[in-house]
């Protein structure tokens, strides 16, 4: 990246940092927490770092102008040793969203990767040799595109619903955010989870994903009462029971004769029940739908329920949740990949939150740049690009997030 452009996205964080340190806020007990930042020049990352308080943090934040900001999910006694002279106290427990677990349409559209050695770059998916120069290294850009934006925030809403429903969480214990670039964090603060260990929180990992969950023991099976062959979960029913009734209405509500025949359906059955979907779905209203359709077995009901399951796994990183140590992104830090923040707010307004919208730290300037390759994107009402090696002048917010991509270059 020019150093010119590297020189205006710093000049924005500083600006930030200055203009806007009373929005830090101290992480519950700031004293037990480690905080990290990421150094623009180096990539590397200030760890073990310390602040007795708030004040400390922010005036921090405006000499140092990390490109991110983290702070751990542990409290320790000691945050500023080293790893194992921390003295561990306990760590809230933390989901990531991250789109990047999500199989979404339009990754191929957006999603770019760049090779290391020659610079080639392209769309989608790279093979494991880069065409131009056979080199096997590369950076994947990913986008923070509406698509897949939404399909995370459905993840999310799918896993309050589980650590309120299944879990008991009050939604007082739970905090949400948009990460600043694809997803979203969730958050649960309370004494009764601080001292789960590592293998605990895989627990709930395996539990919110639906991991190793078989629709036989969750109420598909052979039914007792004489007029039905197989019986099946009620869509009331708590916890995965229910899951998998509700996650089968919704495979059954919009699969396609194609998805019902890899579910292991005969071709002509699948037609037929495509045919009577509405049917179908109606007897739910009675006793469910299950063994209420001719030609289908007992174990392509399972498999249709397994279906089910999936439409109901919240699709997590499995790696942040147990790790006890983890390092997070501070609410109201700008992310480095975006220049957007990190933002919590409200769980009652999950379903309407515009990240594009509200995340948006800079409102104010506009710059010339050169834009190498850039999808289509949303910042706040506008829409931009798609971008081939054009010169645009943008104003400051979306023309930080090409710049932050690598994609764009300042115009001197
Ligand atoms: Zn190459
Ligand atoms: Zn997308």
């Amino acid at each position: 990246m020019s150093s010119l452009s590297q020189r205006f996205i710093q000049d924005r964080f500083s600006d930030y940092y200055k203009q806007n340190s009373a929005l830090i806020l101290p992480p519950t007990s700031i004293e037990k927490r480690e905080f990290g930042f990421l150094i623009f020049e180096k990539r590397m990352m200030l760890r073990h770092r310390g602040f007795r308080e708030v004040d400390g943090l922010r005036s921090s934040l405006s000499t140092i102008v990390p490109s991110d900001v983290y702070y751990s999910s542990a409290y320790y006694e000691s945050p500023e040793e080293e790893m194992k002279a921390k003295g561990w106290l306990g760590a809230d427990l933390i989901f990531d969203i991250d789109a990047d677990h999500i199989s979404t349409p339009c990754a191929t559209l957006h999603d770019l990767w760049v090779c290391n050695s020659c610079g080639a770059s392209g769309k989608g998916g790279h093979s494991q040799k880069c065409p131009a120069c056979g080199g096997g290294k590369f950076k994947e850009k990913t986008w923070p595109c509406e698509v897949c934006l939404e399909a995370a925030k459905a993840e999310a809403i799918k896993l309050i619903d589980v650590l309120t429903d299944d879990f008991g969480f009050s939604t007082e214990m739970l905090t949400v955010a948009f990460s600043g670039h694809r997803g979203y964090h969730v958050h649960v603060e309370s004494e009764k989870i601080h001292g789960l260990d590592s293998i605990a929180r895989k627990e709930i990992v395996d539990y919110v994903m639906g991991i190793g969950l078989e629709a036989e023991f969750h109420g598909v099976g052979k039914s007792v009462s004489p007029e039905r062959m197989f019986s099946g979960p009620d869509l009331n029913a708590r916890g995965w029971r229910g899951r998998v009734a509700r996650g089968t209405y919704d495979f059954l509500l919009t699969a396609s004769t194609e998805e019902l025949e890899k579910a292991g359906l005969r071709k002509g059955i699948a037609k037929k029940l495509v045919l009577n979907r509405e049917a179908l779905l109606e007897s739910w209203k009675e006793n469910g739908p299950w063994g209420g359709f001719k030609g289908l077995g007992l174990e392509t009901w399972k498999k249709i329920a397994q279906y089910g399951v999936e439409k109901q796994s919240v699709k997590i990183d499995t790696v942040v949740t147990p790790d006890i140590n983890r390092l997070i992104r501070l609410s109201n830090t700008l992310h480095g990949k975006t220049g957007l923040k990190k933002l919590e707010f409200s769980i009652t307004d999950l379903e309407d939150f515009d990240p594009l919208r509200s995340a948006v730290a800079f409102k104010e300037g506009e710059v010339t740049v050169n834009v190498s390759e850039a999808p289509q994107f949303r910042v706040e009402d506008r829409i931009y690009g798609p971008f081939e090696r054009q010169r645009v002048e943008l104003p400051t917010a979306a023309a930080l997030m090409l710049l932050c991509k690598g994609v764009a270059k300042v115009v001197q």
